[in-house]
């Protein structure tokens, strides 16, 4: 049975015990953010501290923890159509809806369809490539207009 969670926060001060990592007022503020947005930049995590006033942090010092984290496993990450590297919590195998309006991704959980692509791929060679992986994204754009106020 496959996982569709990230780490909670003591699972997440577990994962940095394991790499003899200190669990900081910063790397918990960033976890936490995390949790809330799922996907997010540097800037939009940095943001959400703030406005908690969970802990004292700098965009850099936050990209360093997101970074950081993604060296180890803990985050996964891509880099938008608009040129952001957006952090993802969540690294189990998902797929992705971008919403090229508003820039943000939404996981799709299918892991029905993952299994029917992996099988599929399995059975084909790629001429001098060992395929290491797949990353399937859906593009989109909300069907519901935006009301102005
Ligand atoms: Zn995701």
């Amino acid at each position: 049975m496959t996982t569709h969670k990230c780490p909670n926060i003591e699972e997440f001060k577990g994962i940095l015990k394991k790499h003899s990592l200190k669990a900081t007022p910063q790397r918990l503020a960033v976890h936490e953010a995390m949790m809330n947005l799922g996907h997010a930049s540097a800037d939009m995590v940095t943001e959400a501290i703030k406005e908690k006033a969970a802990a004292k942090v700098t965009v850099a010092s936050v990209y360093n923890i997101l970074t950081h984290m993604a060296m180890l496993g803990v985050y996964n990450y891509r880099l938008s159509t608009n040129n952001k590297m957006y952090f993802d919590v969540n690294t189990f195998k998902h797929i992705h809806l971008y919403d090229q309006e508003n820039h943000m991704y939404k996981d799709v959980i299918d892991d029905e369809l993952i299994s029917l692509i992996e099988a599929h791929l399995s059975r084909k060679r790629f001429k001098g490539y060992r395929v290491e992986g797949i990353d399937i994204q859906l593009m989109g754009r909300p069907t519901r207009k935006k009301y102005i106020i």
